[in-house]
């Protein structure tokens, strides 16, 4: 590694060449304040908030943008770097609306810390607010383009990680705005609803739907039976929310605070990400065998993915294992397995999926497969961001709760179904089980360490006793297009495809910082919220899907076996070519 050798406040600093001065200043414990930088995104230096001093120099940097040299001298806070600061802020806040206590952010706003921070009393500009009216138009996210201050992370996010261009600026100077791509309503461009962007965004300019006042309805109601799941990554991040570490697991307490709301049941969609194995282990290990249906199959449990792909790689279609997400098949199981046995009308259900994702929102009503029980299969979807400020709002003392469990039967998970949340966890929970379907015997070590890691495309081969299983996994949406690629030149050119399965993430990391997940998701905020996830696996006495007890129970008294004619119809999907933009 090529170190430079710098000071920071007199300070001797070492860092690796390339570094930016942000990262060197952190390394003696300094931040620079940061308004448009994001450590996921390129710098772009729009704002002005990092601006350091050069020592002995009238040279102002970006700190954001500026790379460490070697003997540099800087200068991170004076008297004039504070009032620079402080201008920078308040020039932002006259084109702002002054909204905290109705904004979504309020509280979390970046913007809103600085002029705390910074002691913002007044306003010493002209103010010039544009009224623009906010984009409501997809059930997961809002756009309300008022609250912007052009720091660009959206569109980097947006066209940079997820490939999708839905969002652009238009306009210039002071009339620039952020927009959906040809000023179409989102729901209209090619948004896939991954809220990447929400999470992303420091100011309230773009969020998730809040739906919390449907739930607290929904549990009011005296007919409702009020069922719940939360999905593997909300509670690895949850604690965040209530000061805990990133990657703490939460999930004896997050089932007790749900007791704490009022509802009937706590099932954990865990559960059905064994039930997911179970069907897309089968699936795969039946093209392998049978040579009928498309290799590589491709994993589809991530609705942001389906949504790309029904848009961007339509030739992809034949790929997708058609096992619909844990998500919609503990939805289905729901209002169907669980109402029969326990004698429930299943009307009467109101189902609830607690989630780290802006785009289930949306999946639960992507099409008719989303209702194979007769009803809604899922009612609503709460992000783990809602979910936290429900529980802060019900006066529940999270961090007292006592560890609960979940209820049966549809509530047990092995530890395959918990690494569901993060980038390679499918594909290992998936060869696990697979492993088995194909040998009749159990993996000796379940660790399949061949498939971990955050590089955003990874491949390798795993040895099924002499059978050379070809896997690859991408996350980050921008990332799948190489793999894509791959699968289309052999194709063209007659080849054997390069891969067997792979497995694919919208959001960098997986679900672990999905668009719904708490703020601040960084990499290191993501491999410790990952960490969690393997701590929960490593703690399972159950390891493997096929092995979780409740899963086999359901398959013996009321699915049959995977890929049954009553799991095809409960636990299968189809996909359809889809308009890149509406109009
Ligand atoms: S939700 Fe995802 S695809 Fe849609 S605008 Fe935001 S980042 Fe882009
Ligand atoms: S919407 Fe948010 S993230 Fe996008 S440019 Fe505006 S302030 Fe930045
Ligand atoms: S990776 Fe997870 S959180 Fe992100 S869009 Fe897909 S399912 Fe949602």
């Amino acid at each position: 590694m090529n170190t430079v050798h710098m000071k920071i406040n007199g300070m001797p600093v070492e860092i690796e060449a390339g570094s930016n001065i942000l990262a060197a200043a952190k390394k003696v414990n300094i931040n620079i304040p940061t308004l448009c930088y994001h450590p996921d995104l390129p710098a772009w230096a729009a704002c002005g908030m990092c601006v350091v001093k050069q020592e002995n120099s009238p040279k102002l940097l970006r700190a954001c943008a500026a790379p460490v040299q070697e003997n540099l001298s800087i200068i991170t806070h004076d008297a004039e770097l504070y009032q620079i600061r402080k201008t920078v802020i308040e020039m932002i806040l006259s084109t702002h609306p002054n909204e905290c206590l109705t904004c979504a952010r309020n509280g979390t706003c970046e913007l809103q810390r600085f002029a705390a921070e910074f002691g913002v009393r007044h306003q010493p500009y002209e103010v010039r607010i544009m009224d623009l009216p906010k984009d409501t138009s997809t059930t997961s996210i809002v756009l309300d383009p008022s609250k912007c201050i052009k720091c660009g992370r959206c569109v980097q996010v947006c066209q940079d990680q997820q490939g999708v261009f839905a969002l652009e600026f238009i306009g210039r100077g002071d009339l620039t705005m952020m927009s959906p791509a040809a000023c179409l309503p989102l729901n209209d461009s090619p948004c896939i609803k991954c809220g990447q962007c929400s999470a992303h965004c420091p100011v309230g300019a773009i969020y998730e739907k809040d739906e919390i006042g449907d739930f607290v309805r929904a549990v009011g109601n005296p007919k409702n039976h009020v069922v719940t799941q939360i999905a593997p990554a909300v509670r690895v991040a949850l604690g965040e929310a209530f000061n805990l570490p990133a990657g703490t697991i939460t999930t004896g307490k997050i089932y007790a605070a749900l007791r704490r709301l009022g509802v009937a049941k706590v099932f954990d969609t865990n559960f059905a990400a064994d039930l997911t194995i179970m069907e897309e282990g089968s699936e795969l290990v039946k093209r392998l065998t049978t040579g009928v249906g498309a290799i590589p199959q491709i994993t589809s449990c991530c609705p942001a993915w389906t949504d790309y792909m029904e848009k961007y790689y339509t030739d992809m279609i034949p790929h997708f294992s058609t096992a619909k997400s844990p998500m919609m098949m503990q939805g289905a199981i729901t209002k169907t397995y669980y109402a029969e046995k326990a004698g429930i009308d299943p009307a009467t259900i109101y189902s609830v999926a607690i989630m780290p994702c802006t785009a289930k929102k949306y999946e639960i009503g992507r099409d008719e497969h989303m209702h194979a029980s007769g009803f809604n299969d899922v009612d609503l979807v709460l992000t783990t961001r809602e979910f936290a400020r429900l529980i802060k709002a019900s006066g529940i003392d999270f961090l007292s709760l006592q560890d609960e469990e979940a209820d049966s039967p549809i509530g047990a998970y092995a530890g395959a179904g918990t690494i569901f949340g993060n980038t390679g966890g499918v594909m290992e929970a998936a060869i696990r089980t697979a492993y088995n379907l194909m040998t009749g015997e159990d993996l000796k070590d379940v660790n399949v360490e061949a498939v971990r890691g955050l590089e955003g495309v990874r491949s390798g081969v795993v040895d099924v006793k002499g059978t050379k299983l070809k896997v690859a996994i991408a996350h980050g949406m921008a990332n799948v297009s190489s793999l894509l690629e791959e699968i289309r030149e052999a194709k063209a050119a007659g080849k054997e495809p390069p891969y067997h399965f792979i497995e694919v993430m919208a959001c960098r990391g997986g679900c672990v910082s999905g668009g719904g997940q708490p703020y601040a998701s960084t990499d290191d905020v993501r491999a410790q919220r990952i960490a969690g996830l393997y701590t929960d696996d490593e703690r399972s006495t159950v390891r493997c899907s096929h092995q979780n007890p409740e899963i086999q129970q359901l398959y013996a008294d009321y699915l049959g076996a995977p890929l049954s004619e009553k799991a095809h119809h409960l636990l299968h999907t189809t996909y359809t070519e889809r308009p890149i933009y509406k109009k």
